[in-house]
């Protein structure tokens, strides 16, 4: 099973994404983890991204098409994976397609989580006060500012792949305002 989860920050593909590779055995693959990994071990990446991820823009398309090629070649990801924050942009996609037919695989589906921007502002801000409720630490672009930055290049930059994926006919859209257990349910109706 390879699937790749789009949508906006917050809009609950991390959650979703979680969820199935418990059900699939599939490993989630997440750029932005990835990338705070880089940051946190100070590779050269990583000081590379850092202070672009900070003001919520996207990192180079090389960078991520490498990290991702490099991962989806791993033991783990023999049966399958799960893309979650990435493609970004449509010549991410497009390495993607050329990624993937090099090595002689194929996406089963794209899916998705729609959502309504002014409730994902209301869901950062609570997932940050829940977090440092439970003594943990934010990340740093859970912020306002690099929030609403993070939108912005969601809609100009990301928001392009709905239509792309459509064309190709994977594109699956899912209610992703709905609680989270139904969008499960829902995930799990397309991929049955
Ligand atoms: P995320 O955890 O998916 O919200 O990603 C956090 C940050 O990592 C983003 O705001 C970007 O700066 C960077 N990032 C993650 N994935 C990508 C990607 N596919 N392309 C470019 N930048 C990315």
């Amino acid at each position: 099973m390879r699937l790749i989860f789009l949508g906006p920050p917050g809009a609950g593909k991390g959650t979703q994404a979680k969820l199935l590779t418990e059900r699939y055995g599939i490993p989630q693959l997440s750029t932005g983890d990835m990338l705070r990994a880089a940051v946190a071990q100070a590779t050269e990446v990583g000081k590379r991204a850092k202070a672009v991820m900070d003001a919520g823009q996207l990192v180079s398309d090389e960078i991520v098409n490498e990290i991702v090629s490099d991962r989806i070649d791993a033991p783990d990801c023999a049966k399958g994976f799960i893309l979650d924050g990435y493609p970004r942009t449509v010549p991410q996609a497009k390495a993607l397609d050329r990624m993937l037919e090099e090595k002689g695989l194929k996406l089963d589906a794209v899916i998705e989580l729609k959502v309504d921007e002014a409730a994902l502002v209301r869901r950062m801000e609570n997932r940050v006060a829940e977090t440092i409720a439970a003594g943990g630490s934010v990340r740093s672009d859970d912020n306002p500012e690099a929030f609403k930055r993070r939108l912005t290049e969601y809609r100009e930059k990301t928001a392009p792949l709905s239509e792309y994926y459509a064309g190709t006919g994977q594109l699956k859209a899912v209610d992703g305002m709905a609680d989270v257990d139904t969008v499960t349910a829902e995930i799990e109706k397309i991929l049955a």
